[in-house]
């Protein structure tokens, strides 16, 4: 799943790059540098790999949410469609501009329902969230219709689906503008960092201009820049950069990878009629950083995760409707609207509304879900022993069950 696991000469290379001429940084410096400019190689490579017309590299895929949604033009009292399940970032980055998250249920696509959508805008919306959770993606059809119809802007947190595409786009360049991260865990890694993709060009120039305190790149030097809108740093460094740009030349075998083993696994859970696997709505593109699947109630998904833990082949499998941080089941702090700096009224509002709301209809699907995560370093044998080791505990945790009944 992570580019860690298959860290090389490759990478090593690039950060010496920047080590031997000592830059830093991705601005200024022309001479010293001798020709290197990590950010920009990989802003270009990142353009012409995922096929957008932009791209603004930042610190952090938190960074790149919010970036995207202060140059869309996202702010105060604006609400922000999004879904119950995803990672703290995406409320985090939509608190900060001074908007409103509007959680709403999932299905079994594991992300935005389009119908929770449809009952949640109200005069205020102004934007839909989708977030492409562990490597597969939301209908974006459903989605695009809804935002043509309303007038609303489409943001994808595409995070956690680098390489993922629909109906032959990759995700993150489909809505207004979409994000990555580059987090120590995500597909491809910088270690830390994100990036805003965007085929808008005034997106991409605020993007350009908010991550570097509103500077506006045109002056004759650093100094000389002129400031058209506030703004504020949220560059990444050259040596992120660095280890990005070999990572990025890497991302096919990742996910040729990714692909062999999703499909080993699969087939060795599909012989259990009691497993179901999440909805794909172009299964073509599925990133496959995850095989996520589901039993039929809670008690026999519960009762399966008691036996991994049994058996000590836990690890790598997500029960996340008991993980802290990516279900709203467990986000106290959000629903109680604990912040250090003190939110707008109308934020807390809507937090606290949020406290109150029930998300049956997502803790139905969330109750029965199983994550695997998908390790780039497994052979094709430690796959199969893998997938074995699972339907052995499946099984014998399934014929417990009924024996109990
Ligand atoms: C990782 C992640 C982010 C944020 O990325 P960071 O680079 O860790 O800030 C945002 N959304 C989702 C869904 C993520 O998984």
């Amino acid at each position: 799943m992570p580019g860690f696991e298959l860290w090389s000469d490759a990478e090593r290379k690039e950060v010496n790059d920047v080590l031997e001429t000592g830059i830093l940084m991705r601005y200024g410096f022309d001479g010293a540098r001798k020709g290197m400019w990590k950010a920009k190689e990989l802003e270009a490579a990142l353009c012409s790999r995922f096929g957008s017309k932009y791209a603004q590299l930042l610190s952090s895929g938190t960074a790149a949410l919010t970036t995207a949604l202060a140059a869309l033009g996202v702010g105060a009292g604006d609400e922000v469609i999004m879904p119950a399940f995803t990672f703290v970032a995406s409320f985090e980055a939509v608190l900060s501009v001074g908007a409103i998250p509007v959680l709403v249920d999932i299905d079994e696509t594991l992300t935005l329902s389009p119908e929770a959508v449809r009952h949640a805008i109200t005069e205020r919306t102004k934007c839909i969230m989708p977030v492409h959770m562990c490597g597969s993606m939301a209908d974006l059809d459903a989605l695009q219709a809804i935002c043509k119809e309303h007038n609303l802007l489409l943001l994808e947190d595409a995070c956690q689906s680098i390489g993922g595409t629909y109906k032959g786009k990759s995700l993150g360049t489909i809505g207004d503008a979409g994000t990555f991260s580059f987090d120590f865990v995500k597909t491809m890694t910088c270690g830390e960092g994100g990036v805003v993709l965007t085929n808008n060009k005034e997106v991409y120039n605020n993007c350009d201009g908010y991550t570097d305190h509103g500077h506006d790149h045109k002056g004759v030097d650093r100094g000389a820049d002129l400031h058209p809108f506030l703004g504020y740093n949220y560059r990444i460094s050259e040596l992120h950069a660095a280890v990005g740009l070999a990572q990025v030349r890497r991302v096919d075998e990742f996910l040729a990878i990714q692909k062999r083993n999703h499909a080993a696994l699969k087939e060795i859970l599909s012989q259990v009629p009691e497993v179901s696997f999440r909805a794909v709505p172009d299964p073509e593109g599925d990133s496959c950083t995850f095989i996520s699947w589901f039993l039929p109630n809670e008690e026999l998904t519960r009762a399966v995760v008691n036996e991994f833990k049994a058996r000590g082949i836990l690890g790598g499998n997500f029960y996340w409707f008991d993980n802290n941080w990516h279900y709203i089941r467990k986000w106290d702090h959000l629903k109680s609207a604990t912040s250090l700096n003190r939110l707008h009224k109308d934020q807390v509002a809507a937090l606290e509304h949020l406290a109150l709301k029930d998300f049956s209809l997502s803790d139905a699907v969330m109750n029965r879900c199983i994550s695997t995560s998908i390790s780039l370093l497994w052979t094709e044998e430690q796959v199969k022993e893998k997938g074995i080791k699972m339907l052995e505990a499946l099984k014998d945790a399934l014929k417990k069950n009924l024996e109990k009944a």
